[in-house]
């Protein structure tokens, strides 16, 4: 049992079986992009480290760039409002890879990919680590998914609790009390 804040975790998932999954997406993603010259978008905080491992295993001319979605809540009957930060580089014409720590209901992912086709990319493609199939509201092709998981709280490798359990080389799942 490890314990973040004032909430429980077990491991789900060990940093090797994740580094085993990274390699496998690696090299696909060698096979598909190799003469597409990819430019990477990997959606911070979450998926840094995964952003990191996948980058290391790529071996075809690739770029990489970070976005940061900021929701916030809006006083309008609207709800949750969505701004997308950091995409200061054209992606007109080019293959666009997100790398995506979680896909949960599936809306930032919604979001995510309708800002971006705004810009006409060649290709918008997606690799998230982790996919909850039960949570998914909006449906949306995932073309690379690292591990399928229970609609359950998960930590580490780079998710958080409140800003916590980042630094947990393996996932950890939420346990009751
Ligand atoms: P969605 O828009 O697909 O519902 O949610 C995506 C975002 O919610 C993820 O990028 C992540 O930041 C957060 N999220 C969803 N499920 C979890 C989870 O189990 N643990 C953590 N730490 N974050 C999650
Ligand atoms: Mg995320
Ligand atoms: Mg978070």
């Amino acid at each position: 049992m490890v314990e973040v804040l004032d909430l429980k975790f077990k491991e789900l998932i060990t940093s090797e079986e994740i580094q085993a999954r990274v390699d496998d997406i690696s090299d696909k993603l060698n096979e598909r992009f190799a003469d597409k010259k990819p430019i990477f978008l990997g959606i911070l905080n979450g998926s840094f480290l995964f952003i990191a491992d996948i980058f290391k295993k790529l071996s075809i001319p690739c770029e990489v760039s970070f976005l940061k979605i900021h929701s916030y809540q809006n006083t309008e009957s609207t709800g949750k409002m969505k701004e997308l930060i950091g995409l200061n580089q054209p992606i007109e014409g080019r293959h666009v890879v997100i790398l995506e720590d979680i896909v949960d209901t599936g809306r930032t992912l919604d979001f995510l990919m309708k800002t971006l086709e705004i810009h006409n990319p060649a290709s918008i493609s997606v690799a998230t680590l982790l996919h909850k199939p039960e949570a998914m509201q909006v449906p949306i092709k995932l073309d690379y998914v690292g591990f399928e998981i229970q609609n359950q709280f998960v930590v580490g490798y780079g998710l958080d609790y409140n800003g916590y359990g980042r630094n947990s080389s393996s996932i950890l799942i939420k346990v009751d009390d």
